[in-house]
C-alpha cells in the first residue's frame, strides 16, 4: 500500500494519498489546504486518482476539494449526514475568522459500507458519528484473495476471534474521531460525546490491536495502543 500524508497551516490537518503499488490506482482522502502537496505526491508515485473520499465535512478536511476536482476530474464521496456541514463551509470559515470558498457539490453519498475499490485494495466505510453526524472511518485493506501474500509479509491474524483471521491487515483513516492519546471534540454542531465514545468502542475497537490508525491531525497510532493508554478511553 502506498500511503502519503501531508498537512498545512492553519489547521495542520492530515490529507492522504492512498494507492495500490501494483496497479497505480489511488484515492485522495480529505484534501484541505495541503491539496497541492497531495497532488504532487500522487504524481510522484505515478498514481491515477480515482476518487476523493471525505471522512467528514469540517472545513479543514474539505477546503481542497475544489482544487482536487479541477486537477483530477474525479467524483467526491461523503456521508449524507455531513452534507449540511459541507454546504456551510463558508460559514464554518467565518466561525474561525477565515475566508473560505464554497466547494463543488458532493457527487456521491456513501451507501452502507460500500465497499469502494482502487487497484487491489478495498475501502470499507464505517459510520462513526459523534465528532459530527456524518463522520466515517475508511478501512483500507488488500482484497481478500491476497490474504495469503499479506500474511507472508508479516501480518498477524486477529486474536479477538471475531472471524477476521482470513482478512488482510487494515489501515484505518478515522478522521477526527480518534487521535493518538486523545479523542475528537464534540462541541461543534451535531457533536455528541456518548455517540463518539460508542463509535470508538464498537466500531474502531473491533479491529485487531495491531491495526494502524491514521487520524485527521497528528501522528499515526494503533488500535492496541489507544485501547491501553488513551486517557479518554481507559
Ligand atoms: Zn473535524
Ligand atoms: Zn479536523
Amino acid at each position: 500500500m502506498i500511503l502519503e500524508h501531508r498537512a498545512a497551516a492553519p489547521f495542520f490537518k492530515n490529507g492522504f494519498v492512498v494507492g495500490c503499488e501494483e496497479t497505480r490506482e489511488g484515492v485522495i482522502v480529505d484534501p484541505g489546504d495541503e491539496v497541492d502537496q497531495l497532488l504532487e505526491a500522487a504524481t510522484g508515485h505515478g498514481l491515477s486518482i480515482k476518487t476523493i473520499l471525505l471522512t467528514h465535512a469540517h472545513l479543514d478536511h474539505i477546503t481542497g476539494v475544489g482544487r482536487a476536482k479541477a486537477a483530477l476530474g474525479v467524483p467526491t464521496w461523503l456521508h449524507r449526514d455531513d452534507n449540511f456541514l459541507y454546504e456551510q463551509v463558508v460559514e464554518q470559515g467565518q466561525m474561525f475568522g477565515l475566508r473560505v470558498e464554497r466547494q463543488p457539490p458532493v457527487d456521491h453519498f456513501y451507501e452502507g459500507e460500500g465497499p469502494l475499490r482502487f487497484g487491489r485494495y478495498v475501502v470499507r466505510v464505517r459510520h462513526t458519528p459523534g465528532h459530527c453526524p456524518g463522520g466515517v472511518c475508511l478501512a483500507v485493506s488488500r482484497l481478500r484473495g491476497d490474504a495469503a501474500s499479506a500474511s507472508a509479509q508479516g501480518a498477524t491474524a486477529d486474536k479477538s476471534g471475531q472471524g477476521r483471521e482470513e482478512d488482510p491487515p487494515t489501515v484505518l483513516l478515522v478522521g477526527d474521531t480518534l487521535f493518538a492519546g486523545s479523542i475528537g471534540r464534540t462541541d461543534l454542531p451535531g457533536g455528541d460525546l456518548p455517540t463518539l465514545l460508542r463509535s470508538i468502542r464498537e466500531v474502531l475497537f473491533s479491529y485487531p490491536d495491531d491495526t494502524v490508525v491514521w487520524s485527521g491531525h497528528g501522528e499515526a497510532t494503533t488500535i492496541g495502543r489507544e485501547k491501553r493508554s488513551n486517557p479518554f478511553l481507559i
